[in-house]
């Protein structure tokens, strides 16, 4: 589906819900997590709706290109060339809104395994 009217990130794309906007494109739409994690903490999410990356890699496998293209873009506009790319996919992966976002997560020290 293009939309969702119950999805608060569809209303974020639209301009419905106010939003700290890093950057814009023809497919995503990036902006700042409202609770953030670390120095920077950015949301890139498709423009197009879908529940999880696997399904918008299937409804349109530019989409999830373009998200990825757009977080280096988002890290590097503020100084980061190393950064960390998370999916949760899943309630039980802690994922909660459930509208494909990509956590763009830089600016302290990542440890492995993640929690
Ligand atoms: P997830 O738990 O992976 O589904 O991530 C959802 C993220 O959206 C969380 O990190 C929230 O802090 C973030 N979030 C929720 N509401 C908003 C909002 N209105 N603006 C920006 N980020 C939000
Ligand atoms: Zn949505």
């Amino acid at each position: 589906m293009s939309a969702d009217a119950d999805c608060l990130f569809c209303k974020i794309v639209a301009g419905d819900v106010p939003a700290d906007v890093v950057h814009s494109s023809e497919r995503t739409v990036a902006f700042r997590d409202i609770n953030p994690q670390a120095p920077l903490h950015v949301l890139v999410v498709p423009r197009h709706h879908e529940p999880n990356a696997a399904a918008t890699a299937s409804a349109d496998p530019l989409d999830l290109a373009e998200i990825a293209i757009t977080a280096r873009a988002v890290a590097a506009a503020e100084g980061y060339d190393d950064y960390r790319l998370v999916f949760n996919t899943g309630a039980g992966a802690q994922q909660t809104v459930f509208h494909t976002h990509c956590h763009v997560i830089a600016g302290r020290e990542s440890t492995w395994p993640p929690g």
